[in-house]
């Protein structure tokens, strides 16, 4: 921890305390976390691309929607791809797996990710809410067929072996739903309630990934965020570390079992 500002050791201690005593912890997760495993930050699935306009004259978030997926696949393919491409070599850094740890440790740990990696299951986290999916899985856009695959090389816009449909990343793409069983998983655990809310790497855009945090908050849950920039959640929650996730929670780790 001696690399870390004096002035968060407090509020550290004191986030270790909350965790070892907690028995249902919500990590809700964004690019941030992936940041460490060296993975650009992104807005969603469009903000990967600095530029106002892709190659083809349109806005990413044209580009990378379920309308385009029906009339012009090759373009959210291209777009897919090149995300993709990007996650190929991380691997889960020590944010993933402390939280994945955790998960084993305590009573019951959530997590809710934005990120399509699949890092956090990779880390070996099991209680994941996928909530824009992941781009290593495959689906047929006609039947019920899925596949697991562990990069999208060689594999652009495969058929199905069952029925011969197009095939797509199970993710969700811009002006798509957001997968039912996920959301209705998430849900449920809201409904139970948590003692302890983690938002991390995410400036929470999405009201669905902001929403658990003010939640929290109305019931006075203890609420931490973590996110090297403010957000609009920072004034909100009872402790805001500005660090990176790497670095926060193995500060965190080391308060709880030092
Ligand atoms: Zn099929």
């Amino acid at each position: 921890m001696s690399d870390l500002p004096v002035s968060l050791l407090p509020a550290i201690r004191e986030i270790a305390a909350l965790l070892a005593r907690a028995r249902r912890v919500l990590f809700i997760t964004g690019a941030g976390v992936s940041a460490d495993s060296g993975l650009p930050t992104y807005r969603g699935l469009g903000g990967l691309y600095e530029h106002d306009l892709t190659e083809e004259g349109i806005p990413i978030e044209d580009a990378l929607s379920g309308e385009m997926l029906r009339r012009r696949p090759e373009i959210p393919w291209k777009y897919m791809t090149q995300i993709e491409e990007n996650c190929r070599n991380a691997g889960p850094n020590a944010a993933h797996r402390l939280m994945a740890k955790w998960e084993r440790e305590l009573p019951y740990v959530m997590v809710l990710t934005q990120n399509i990696d699949g890092l956090h299951r990779a880390a070996g986290s099991e209680n994941v809410v996928e909530i824009h999916g992941d781009v290593h899985r495959l689906k047929c856009m006609e039947c019920d067929f899925r596949e697991q695959v562990d990069s999208l090389a060689g594999r652009v816009m495969p058929h199905c072996p069952k029925c011969a449909s197009a095939m797509r990343p199970e993710v969700v793409l811009f002006g798509e739903m957001l997968p039912e069983a996920e959301l209705d998983r998430l849900l449920v655990a809201l409904d139970v309630g948590f003692d302890l809310v983690f938002s991390i790497g995410t400036t929470s855009v999405f009201p669905y990934i902001a929403q658990p945090v003010i939640q929290a908050v109305q019931a006075g849950v203890p609420t931490v965020e973590i996110n090297p920039g403010r957000t609009h959640l920072s004034g909100y929650v009872s402790h805001q570390l500005p660090l990176g996730a790497a670095a926060a929670l193995s500060a965190i780790e080391e308060a709880r079992v030092g």
